[in-house]
């Protein structure tokens, strides 16, 4: 029975990516440009396709105003924190958000997202507090990552999803240990100039840089040395003006050289969708 992902979108823009077993489908984030190419049917999915969108956070590359647009095509419930959905009334396309739900909430199910793990069909859905905040009109209090493993959680495929973070707590770090496939972000080039109003990004609650991605899978292979189950690695996130992907390959590649085991690097794309990866391959 196939476990595997797609990264459907990744960047400032748009995130949203896929996670399906045989009988279940998910779809982590729904951010702006994603929301518009599946509304717009240049990514095909429709009723059926997915049973459940779970949120990370409120940013709109993440929920985009459109996000119940899309709910409502899919006939699906929204996963989402309760402190998300009070940090929707801080910004524009979050209150579009809000208000639409007012008007289709017999319709559509907002599910809270609390701390534990939700079942959905076969999969289990853990989520793990993150270290981001945003800055200037877009501060969020809430942000999370997911493991996405099997209902039965003895059956040891996972796969780690954590594109916005400032920097990889503890808690990330041993859920992470476990993973076979691991989505984390590479976000900015430290060696680029930081860019007006930009300064939050590279915060311990902003982004990760190249460098601190490198480290941290670096880590999350030693965590276990040859026991580790790491074998697919995708860089998500890439900053469009303060990175670019050799150099969040390179980093990723250079910090894992030596490593125990030695995982696949895949580069997550702004504005196509990358292949199918299998977890359980
Ligand atoms: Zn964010
Ligand atoms: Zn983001």
């Amino acid at each position: 029975m196939p476990f595997e992902f797609k990264v459907l979108r990744s960047g400032s823009e748009g995130n949203a990516t896929l996670v399906r077993s045989t009988s279940t489908a998910i779809l982590i984030d729904c951010g702006k440009l994603v929301a518009d190419a599946i509304l717009d049917r240049e990514i095909r999915l429709a009723k059926g396709d997915v049973d459940a969108i779970f949120v990370t956070h409120s940013h709109q590359d993440h929920a985009a105003a459109r996000l119940l647009d899309v709910a409502a095509l899919l006939n699906v419930p929204i996963f989402v924190h309760p402190t998300t959905l009070e940090d929707f009334e801080n910004t524009v396309h979050g209150r579009t958000i809000l208000s639409g739900l007012e008007k289709a909430s017999s319709t559509i199910k907002v599910k809270s997202l609390g701390e534990k793990a939700r079942v959905i069909g076969d999969l289990r859905v853990t989520p793990l507090e993150l270290p981001h905040r945003g800055g200037g009109t877009s501060v969020c209090s809430y942000c999370c990552g997911f493991v996405v493993g099997w209902k039965k959680y003895s059956t040891p495929y996972r796969l780690g999803y954590a594109t916005d973070l400032g920097h990889v707590p503890k808690h990330v770090f041993s859920h992470f240990a476990e993973c076979n496939c691991i989505v984390i972000e590479s976000n900015y080039d430290p060696n680029t100039d930081v860019k007006a109003g930009k300064g939050w990004v590279r915060t311990p609650y902003g982004h990760l840089s190249v460098v601190k991605t490198g480290k941290a899978l670096r880590h999350i292979i030693d965590m276990k040395g040859e026991d580790s189950r790491l074998h697919h690695v995708v860089l998500a996130h890439l900053s469009e003006t303060d990175n670019d992907p050799a150099t969040a390959r390179e980093a990723a590649r250079a910090h894992m050289k030596g490593a125990a085991v030695k995982p696949r690097i895949t580069l997550a794309n702004q504005w196509k969708a990358l292949s199918w990866i299998r977890v359980d391959a």
